[in-house]
């Protein structure tokens, strides 16, 4: 994709039904507000982004350790999104993945998540491999590497490579 694609796909804009409703309910079950308050206190930057989405970037707690984050339907990075769109173009889908979740769980879906992830590290001795939410939301977008024996089932059109491990900087 051309740079300036890439950077377009970050504008607000870009609605349809299922984003508008995804938007209105994650403010109504209060993941969005939820999240807007994370990123006011982590010290992000938080701009309108596409979809519904709100981009906070320049989130400082360092937890969780992630290229990027999603909370209701505000993704969080302590880096730049124009970087990320750059080097990890297919991240924001990843992340809003993630908001459709928050949509169909709300709150819940923090302890949910978690439950997930000690489940996965139980099962595979990773975090993400075997957890629902990061198998769905698609594991090579997200950053993860399934290793062998993993598979990525979710639509991310290309396959992994192999040797698993985390990729530096992978999502959350
Ligand atoms: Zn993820």
């Amino acid at each position: 994709m051309h740079p300036s694609r890439r950077l377009a796909s970050l504008q607000p804009g870009g609605h349809t039904p299922a984003t508008r409703l995804r938007t209105a309910v994650n403010w109504l079950n209060l993941s969005t507000p939820f999240g807007l308050g994370v990123a006011a206190l982590g010290g992000a930057r938080t701009v309108r982004g596409p979809r519904g989405l709100w981009l906070a970037e320049g989130y400082r707690p360092g937890f969780p350790r992630a290229g990027a984050f999603t909370v209701g339907s505000v993704v969080l990075t302590p880096g730049r999104f124009a970087d990320l769109a750059r080097s990890r173009p297919d991240l924001l889908a990843h992340e809003e993945r993630h908001s459709r979740q928050w949509c169909a769980l709300g709150l819940p879906f923090l302890p949910a998540y978690v439950a997930a992830t000690a489940w996965s590290w139980l099962r595979t001795g990773h975090l993400a491999y075997a957890n629902v939410f990061e198998v769905r939301a698609g594991l090579v977008s997200g950053g993860y590497r399934p290793g062998p024996g993993v598979s990525d089932p979710a639509a991310d059109g290309r396959s992994a490579p192999a040797g698993g491990g985390r990729a530096p900087g992978a999502a959350a």
